[in-house]
């Protein structure tokens, strides 16, 4: 848009330092931009200052207030059903084709919500990219959080090459295929069926050869005869301390294991880990989950008593 106004038209070798000086006195005008016109630029003010003229000037387009949302792939999570603040969320990024409401809560065995569509195409499918990975997702489908990108480069640094790897709950397969870029093979186990279906669509995608999936409940892997494991991951927040007897069974003396848990209490599990692991325990704290409430990792070296 464009308007007359009043301005200040100074040398450009002045322009700078007056400019300052009226952004200080509270006179420049932020709604429109300085232009140059001749040898000469027109700072825009507020008021009819003294040897301020009138010109045409260009106003700065007012910032666009989007509302709060979680990106994952082409997908914005919003936090609030607000679908004319979606249509602005759609119409402000190319890259988006969808944003979701979330109708539930993270809920049941496969860790899934469900999603109202307020703009855009009628979808909960995307595929996001991380560190050069591609992830296939169906947020209502399969569980995956974005937010935990950085905390598999963390593991994957953390890691030998070649070290035989667990991933006991391993959704749409980021963290299995993350760490099999050290890995010599990684068994990649999940409950969920469009999980796995999914985890097998990833390991495809991202032409990973040394991924095993597999259907299976976790509690039942101790019974498959695998040999030991170097490091075992267990991102399952809720439960995942139920099943460290079964992780500490498949992991070899010395070998790692990475759980998950949401606690209250700095520390919480970690009386439990120590008697069911006999091992060393590191806790970090991964963000917060909701008030009092932590998502925490857990690393744990174990020990295994001498037959
Ligand atoms: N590791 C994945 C990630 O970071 O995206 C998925 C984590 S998600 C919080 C937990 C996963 O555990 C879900 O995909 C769910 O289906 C799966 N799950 C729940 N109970 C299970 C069980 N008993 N055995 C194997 N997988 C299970």
């Amino acid at each position: 848009m464009r308007g007359k106004q009043w301005c200040l038209a100074v040398p450009r070798r002045e322009a700078e330092e007056t400019r300052r000086r009226l952004l200080e006195e509270g006179l420049l005008d932020r709604r429109y931009k300085p232009r140059p016109e001749g040898d000469a630029i027109l700072l825009p003010v507020t008021e009819e200052v003294p040897g301020a003229v009138r010109c045409e000037f260009e106003a700065v387009p007012e910032p666009v207030v989007l509302p709060r949302h979680e990106l994952v792939g082409g997908i914005a999570i919003m936090q609030e059903n607000d679908p004319a603040g979606a249509e602005r969320l759609l119409a402000s990024r190319p890259s988006l084709a969808t944003v979701l409401f979330p109708e539930t809560a993270v809920e049941g065995e496969y860790r899934t919500r469900r999603f109202a569509v307020l703009a855009g195409a009628p979808t909960t499918r995307t595929r996001v990219t991380e560190y050069g990975l591609s992830f296939d997702v169906d947020l209502a489908h399969a569980y995956f959080s974005a937010r935990l990108s950085t905390e598999r480069q963390r593991v994957l640094r953390a890691m030998g090459e070649g070290e035989r790897v667990l991933d006991m709950f391993a959704g749409v397969g980021p963290f299995a295929i993350t760490l099999a870029r050290k890995a010599a093979l990684v068994v990649a186990a999940d409950l969920n069926p469009a999980a796995v279906h999914l985890l097998i669509e990833n390991i495809a995608l991202n032409r990973t050869g040394n991924v095993i999936p597999m259907l299976a409940d976790a509690a039942r892997l101790p019974r498959l005869g695998f040999a030991p494991f170097d490091r075992i991951v267990m991102n399952l927040p809720l439960a995942a301390p139920e099943f460290l007897p079964a992780a500490a069974a498949l992991c070899r003396d010395g070998g790692t294991i990475h759980l998950y848990a949401l606690e209250e209490e700095e520390g919480e599990y970690l009386p439990r880990i120590r008697e069911v692991t006999q091992g060393e325990v590191v806790e970090r704290e991964v963000r917060t989950y909701s008030p009092g409430k932590w998502h925490a990792v857990y690393d744990v070296v174990v020990e295994k008593e001498e037959m």
